[in-house]
Protein backbone atom coordinates (compact mmCIF):
# COMPACT_ATOMS: atom_id res chain seq x y z
CA UNK A 1 0.00 0.00 0.00
CA UNK A 2 1.74 3.61 -0.89
CA UNK A 3 2.30 5.80 1.86
CA UNK A 4 0.04 8.22 1.04
CA UNK A 5 -2.90 5.61 1.60
CA UNK A 6 -2.18 4.45 4.91
CA UNK A 7 -1.26 7.78 6.12
CA UNK A 8 -5.01 8.56 5.24
CA UNK A 9 -6.11 5.31 6.95
CA UNK A 10 -4.04 6.50 10.21
CA UNK A 11 -5.69 9.84 10.35
CA UNK A 12 -8.69 7.82 10.10
CA UNK A 13 -8.59 6.03 12.51
CA UNK A 14 -6.86 8.67 14.77
CA UNK A 15 -10.03 11.20 14.56
CA UNK A 16 -12.69 7.94 14.78
CA UNK A 17 -13.91 8.87 11.90
CA UNK A 18 -16.83 6.54 10.84
CA UNK A 19 -18.68 7.59 7.36
CA UNK A 20 -18.00 10.55 4.95
CA UNK A 21 -20.46 12.86 6.35
CA UNK A 22 -18.44 12.62 9.40
CA UNK A 23 -15.32 14.08 7.80
CA UNK A 24 -14.25 17.40 7.92
CA UNK A 25 -11.32 18.86 6.46
CA UNK A 26 -10.82 22.12 7.78
CA UNK A 27 -10.96 20.55 11.93
CA UNK A 28 -8.99 18.04 10.82
CA UNK A 29 -6.03 20.49 9.79
CA UNK A 30 -6.75 22.67 12.13
CA UNK A 31 -6.07 19.74 15.14
CA UNK A 32 -2.89 18.97 13.18
CA UNK A 33 -1.61 22.53 12.60
CA UNK A 34 -2.78 24.12 9.68
CA UNK A 35 -4.62 26.55 8.94
CA UNK A 36 -6.61 26.99 5.54
CA UNK A 37 -6.82 30.15 3.49
CA UNK A 38 -8.83 31.15 0.12
CA UNK A 39 -7.14 33.19 -2.14
CA UNK A 40 -6.42 34.82 -5.37
CA UNK A 41 -3.47 32.56 -6.46
CA UNK A 42 -3.17 32.19 -10.21
CA UNK A 43 -1.81 29.05 -12.04
CA UNK A 44 -2.72 26.32 -9.47
CA UNK A 45 -5.71 25.26 -7.41
CA UNK A 46 -3.95 25.35 -4.10
CA UNK A 47 -0.59 25.93 -1.84
CA UNK A 48 0.48 24.70 1.09
CA UNK A 49 4.19 25.75 3.15
CA UNK A 50 4.86 23.97 5.67
CA UNK A 51 7.39 22.51 8.25
CA UNK A 52 7.45 19.22 10.71
CA UNK A 53 4.67 21.10 13.21
CA UNK A 54 2.20 23.32 11.06
CA UNK A 55 1.89 25.22 7.76
CA UNK A 56 -0.15 27.19 5.63
CA UNK A 57 -2.60 25.98 3.15
CA UNK A 58 -3.87 28.11 0.06
CA UNK A 59 -6.67 27.34 -2.02
CA UNK A 60 -7.77 29.02 -5.19
CA UNK A 61 -10.82 31.64 -4.69
CA UNK A 62 -11.76 30.88 -8.03
CA UNK A 63 -12.91 27.13 -7.59
CA UNK A 64 -16.48 27.16 -7.50
CA UNK A 65 -16.81 22.88 -7.66
CA UNK A 66 -16.91 22.23 -3.93
CA UNK A 67 -16.16 18.34 -4.87
CA UNK A 68 -13.02 19.95 -6.03
CA UNK A 69 -12.08 21.95 -3.28
CA UNK A 70 -12.14 19.72 -1.23
CA UNK A 71 -9.91 16.98 -3.67
CA UNK A 72 -7.44 20.52 -3.36
CA UNK A 73 -7.68 21.06 0.41
CA UNK A 74 -7.19 17.22 1.27
CA UNK A 75 -4.10 17.01 -1.37
CA UNK A 76 -2.41 19.65 0.00
CA UNK A 77 -2.83 18.03 3.78
CA UNK A 78 -1.42 15.19 2.38
CA UNK A 79 1.58 16.32 1.51
CA UNK A 80 2.28 17.74 4.98
CA UNK A 81 0.52 14.30 6.92
CA UNK A 82 2.86 12.60 4.72
CA UNK A 83 5.65 14.67 5.79
CA UNK A 84 4.48 14.80 9.48
CA UNK A 85 3.96 11.14 9.69
CA UNK A 86 6.66 9.50 8.19
CA UNK A 87 9.36 8.51 10.31
CA UNK A 88 11.90 9.73 7.51
CA UNK A 89 11.88 12.62 5.40
CA UNK A 90 12.12 15.20 7.71
CA UNK A 91 13.41 18.56 6.40
CA UNK A 92 12.84 22.26 6.65
CA UNK A 93 10.39 24.45 4.84
CA UNK A 94 8.59 22.77 2.18
CA UNK A 95 6.56 24.83 -0.85
CA UNK A 96 4.11 22.74 -3.14
CA UNK A 97 1.54 24.08 -5.71
CA UNK A 98 -0.81 21.83 -6.96
CA UNK A 99 -1.73 22.31 -10.58
CA UNK A 100 1.01 23.56 -12.32
CA UNK A 101 2.81 20.45 -12.47
CA UNK A 102 6.25 21.91 -11.34
CA UNK A 103 6.11 19.78 -8.07
CA UNK A 104 8.23 16.41 -7.91
CA UNK A 105 5.79 14.08 -9.28
CA UNK A 106 6.17 11.12 -6.86
CA UNK A 107 4.96 13.52 -3.67
CA UNK A 108 1.71 14.74 -6.13
CA UNK A 109 1.14 10.76 -7.02
CA UNK A 110 1.37 10.78 -2.81
CA UNK A 111 -0.83 13.12 -2.00
CA UNK A 112 -3.17 12.22 -4.55
CA UNK A 113 -3.64 8.93 -2.98
CA UNK A 114 -3.93 10.48 0.22
CA UNK A 115 -6.72 12.56 -0.66
CA UNK A 116 -8.75 9.72 -2.46
CA UNK A 117 -8.00 6.99 0.29
CA UNK A 118 -9.32 10.56 3.04
CA UNK A 119 -12.05 11.56 1.02
CA UNK A 120 -13.09 8.06 -0.62
CA UNK A 121 -11.75 5.78 2.36
CA UNK A 122 -11.91 2.57 0.71
CA UNK A 123 -14.45 0.32 3.61
CA UNK A 124 -16.75 3.01 2.65
CA UNK A 125 -16.57 3.27 -0.65
CA UNK A 126 -16.55 -0.61 -1.32
CA UNK A 127 -20.02 -0.81 0.97
CA UNK A 128 -21.54 2.22 -0.84
CA UNK A 129 -21.70 0.91 -4.30
CA UNK A 130 -21.39 -3.03 -3.17
CA UNK A 131 -23.58 -4.51 -5.74
CA UNK A 132 -24.75 -1.84 -7.71
CA UNK A 133 -24.66 -1.72 -11.68
CA UNK A 134 -22.01 0.51 -12.84
CA UNK A 135 -23.13 3.75 -14.87
CA UNK A 136 -23.27 7.62 -14.88
CA UNK A 137 -25.87 7.43 -12.75
CA UNK A 138 -23.70 5.33 -9.41
CA UNK A 139 -20.87 7.93 -10.58
CA UNK A 140 -23.18 10.86 -9.57
CA UNK A 141 -24.44 9.30 -6.29
CA UNK A 142 -20.57 8.53 -5.12
CA UNK A 143 -20.11 12.60 -6.19
CA UNK A 144 -22.94 13.38 -3.95
CA UNK A 145 -22.50 10.68 -1.15
CA UNK A 146 -18.62 11.49 -0.54
CA UNK A 147 -18.73 15.01 -1.61
CA UNK A 148 -16.53 15.27 -4.58
CA UNK A 149 -15.95 16.25 -8.52
CA UNK A 150 -17.46 13.98 -10.95
CA UNK A 151 -13.99 12.82 -11.94
CA UNK A 152 -12.24 11.88 -8.61
CA UNK A 153 -15.90 9.42 -8.11
CA UNK A 154 -15.49 7.91 -11.61
CA UNK A 155 -11.08 7.66 -10.63
CA UNK A 156 -12.20 6.06 -7.24
CA UNK A 157 -14.13 3.35 -9.08
CA UNK A 158 -11.99 2.69 -12.06
CA UNK A 159 -9.26 2.13 -8.56
CA UNK A 160 -11.48 -0.08 -6.24
CA UNK A 161 -14.75 -0.20 -8.06
CA UNK A 162 -16.42 -3.72 -8.11
CA UNK A 163 -16.61 -3.78 -12.21
CA UNK A 164 -13.54 -3.17 -14.25
CA UNK A 165 -14.26 0.27 -16.12
CA UNK A 166 -12.56 3.16 -18.54
CA UNK A 167 -12.79 6.88 -17.39
CA UNK A 168 -11.81 8.96 -20.62
CA UNK A 169 -11.39 12.62 -20.30
CA UNK A 170 -11.66 14.74 -23.84
CA UNK A 171 -11.55 18.07 -24.91
CA UNK A 172 -11.97 19.29 -28.59
CA UNK A 173 -13.00 15.49 -29.71
CA UNK A 174 -9.42 14.42 -28.57
CA UNK A 175 -8.90 12.22 -25.51
CA UNK A 176 -6.79 14.15 -22.92
CA UNK A 177 -6.17 11.33 -20.61
CA UNK A 178 -7.40 8.26 -19.67
CA UNK A 179 -7.37 6.24 -16.44
CA UNK A 180 -8.41 1.90 -17.23
CA UNK A 181 -9.08 -0.39 -14.47
CA UNK A 182 -6.70 -3.26 -14.55
CA UNK A 183 -9.60 -5.65 -15.66
CA UNK A 184 -10.77 -3.90 -18.30
CA UNK A 185 -10.70 -5.49 -21.65
CA UNK A 186 -9.14 -3.19 -23.55
CA UNK A 187 -5.85 -1.79 -22.53
CA UNK A 188 -3.99 0.86 -24.80
CA UNK A 189 -5.70 4.59 -25.33
CA UNK A 190 -3.23 7.26 -26.10
CA UNK A 191 -3.56 10.78 -25.23
CA UNK A 192 -4.62 12.64 -28.55
CA UNK A 193 -6.70 9.73 -29.87
CA UNK A 194 -9.84 11.40 -31.61
CA UNK A 195 -13.02 10.86 -30.00
CA UNK A 196 -15.18 7.86 -32.39
CA UNK A 197 -17.78 9.07 -34.30
CA UNK A 198 -19.43 6.53 -33.08
CA UNK A 199 -19.89 7.90 -29.32
CA UNK A 200 -22.30 10.33 -28.21
CA UNK A 201 -19.06 12.40 -27.20
CA UNK A 202 -18.40 13.35 -30.44
CA UNK A 203 -21.89 15.05 -30.87
CA UNK A 204 -20.77 17.49 -28.11
CA UNK A 205 -17.33 18.51 -29.90
CA UNK A 206 -19.43 18.91 -33.14
CA UNK A 207 -22.22 21.55 -31.75
CA UNK A 208 -24.80 19.20 -31.39
CA UNK A 209 -27.03 18.36 -28.37
CA UNK A 210 -24.97 15.08 -26.23
CA UNK A 211 -27.38 12.25 -24.61
CA UNK A 212 -26.10 11.23 -21.62
CA UNK A 213 -28.00 8.02 -21.90
CA UNK A 214 -25.88 4.69 -22.11
CA UNK A 215 -25.06 3.39 -25.54
CA UNK A 216 -23.29 -0.14 -26.72
CA UNK A 217 -20.63 0.28 -28.52
CA UNK A 218 -18.05 -1.46 -30.13
CA UNK A 219 -14.73 -1.42 -28.47
CA UNK A 220 -12.55 -1.16 -31.32
CA UNK A 221 -14.18 2.57 -31.71
CA UNK A 222 -12.43 4.15 -29.14
CA UNK A 223 -9.59 1.32 -29.20
CA UNK A 224 -8.25 1.50 -32.51
CA UNK A 225 -4.43 1.66 -31.59
CA UNK A 226 -5.09 -1.79 -29.29
CA UNK A 227 -3.96 -4.10 -31.29
CA UNK A 228 -5.45 -7.24 -28.59
CA UNK A 229 -8.85 -5.22 -28.32
CA UNK A 230 -10.77 -7.79 -30.19
CA UNK A 231 -13.56 -6.83 -32.90
CA UNK A 232 -16.39 -8.77 -30.77
CA UNK A 233 -16.10 -6.58 -27.72
CA UNK A 234 -19.00 -4.50 -27.01
CA UNK A 235 -19.07 -1.93 -24.44
CA UNK A 236 -21.56 0.18 -22.59
CA UNK A 237 -20.51 4.04 -22.55
CA UNK A 238 -21.99 7.27 -20.62
CA UNK A 239 -20.85 10.51 -21.22
CA UNK A 240 -21.05 14.04 -19.16
CA UNK A 241 -19.78 17.32 -20.03
CA UNK A 242 -17.53 18.74 -17.38
CA UNK A 243 -18.45 22.69 -18.45
CA UNK A 244 -15.96 24.73 -16.48
CA UNK A 245 -13.29 22.71 -18.50
CA UNK A 246 -15.17 22.21 -21.30
CA UNK A 247 -14.11 18.47 -21.73
CA UNK A 248 -16.19 15.41 -21.94
CA UNK A 249 -16.09 12.47 -19.23
CA UNK A 250 -16.99 9.10 -20.89
CA UNK A 251 -16.72 5.61 -18.88
CA UNK A 252 -17.25 2.84 -20.47
CA UNK A 253 -17.65 -0.96 -18.91
CA UNK A 254 -17.76 -4.33 -20.55
CA UNK A 255 -21.36 -5.40 -21.82
CA UNK A 256 -20.94 -8.94 -20.43
CA UNK A 257 -18.74 -10.84 -18.16
CA UNK A 258 -17.58 -13.74 -19.31
ZN1 LIG B 1 0.87 18.72 -4.60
Amino acid sequence: MSRGKKIAEQIIDKYCIKNPRDLNLEEIANAEGLIIEESNISGSLGKIIFNDDYGLILINKSINNEGLKRFTIAHEMGHYLINKYSSQNKHGWTIDSFGDYISNRNHETEADHFAAELLMHKPWFSKFIKNIPVCLDLIKQISAEFNVSLTAAALRYAEIGQYPIAVIMSKDAAVQWSFLNEYFPCKYLPGGSRVPKESNAWDFFNGKEMSEDEDLIPAKSWFKQDLRCKATTYLYEQNIVIPVINSVMTILWQSEYD
